[in-house]
């Protein structure tokens, strides 16, 4: 009876621990360890977005927009494109932008983002999401660094590194030099020094070589580093 009572405590407890390890996310439908709704990257990822969206006063987002934004004119027929925003929203997101709102601007100009980027840029800092591409995570990069954005710029890093495949690891080795980010420079070199005996027969390979002939000293200085 001693034995038997044993043998099912251990099973609930192994039940018990089965069942926790077993746990899905509901985010991102994962399993975990725990009982806390969430894995670890998604509760990390909740916090990010809850410590961006979280306003230093009441606001109301029915108050009208008090403040213009306007996109890179690209040739447009009616000049620079304007999209509408909120001071307060803006100001408490970044402290570049808080500083220049400070001084009184009621308009600031985004050189570097056409209309759609800025619309989706826009989005992103009244919700903390977006919905990222090579193009948007490479422009919005350098975007979140110009005006500290963490957040963001944490989110485009993970987007280019994840996303990393052997056609575009040149292109994206060559970027993360040129933005001197180590995260994506590591990975990139990673993927290429693992694939070296394709690099000396891809197009982009020969452009590299005229374009940046330093990395192509760096790529095979680490892969002979590692043999
Ligand atoms: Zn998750």
């Amino acid at each position: 009876m001693k034995m038997k009572l044993h043998v099912l405590e251990i099973s609930s407890l192994f039940l018990f621990v089965f069942e926790h390890r077993n746990m899905k996310c509901m985010t991102c439908k994962g399993k975990y360890d725990g009982d806390a709704g969430a894995c670890k990257q998604c509760y990390e990822d909740l916090k990010a977005k809850v410590a961006l969206l979280t306003m230093p006063h009441q606001f109301s987002i029915s108050f009208a927009p008090d403040l213009s934004l306007f996109a890179c004119d690209d040739g447009h027929p009616d000049g620079p494109v304007q999209v509408s925003a909120h001071t307060v929203v803006l100001a408490s997101r970044s402290p570049v932008f808080g500083a220049i709102l400070d001084n009184g601007a009621t308009e600031i100009h985004f050189y570097e983002l056409m209309l759609g980027d800025l619309c989706d840029f826009v989005n992103y800092l009244y919700t903390a999401e977006i919905c990222l591409d090579q193009k948007l995570a490479r422009t919005l990069l350098g975007v979140a660094e110009k005006y500290q954005l963490h957040h963001l710029k944490d989110l485009c890093q993970k987007f280019l590194v994840s996303n990393l495949n052997w056609d575009n690891s040149l292109a994206t080795y060559t970027f993360g030099h040129d933005r001197n980010d180590k995260q994506i420079i590591d990975a990139a070199l990673k993927l290429i020094t693992n694939n070296i005996e394709k690099l000396a027969s891809s197009d982009e390979y020969a452009e590299l070589k005229r374009s940046h002939p330093q990395l192509v000293i760096e790529i095979y200085e680490r892969h002979f580093a590692s043999l």
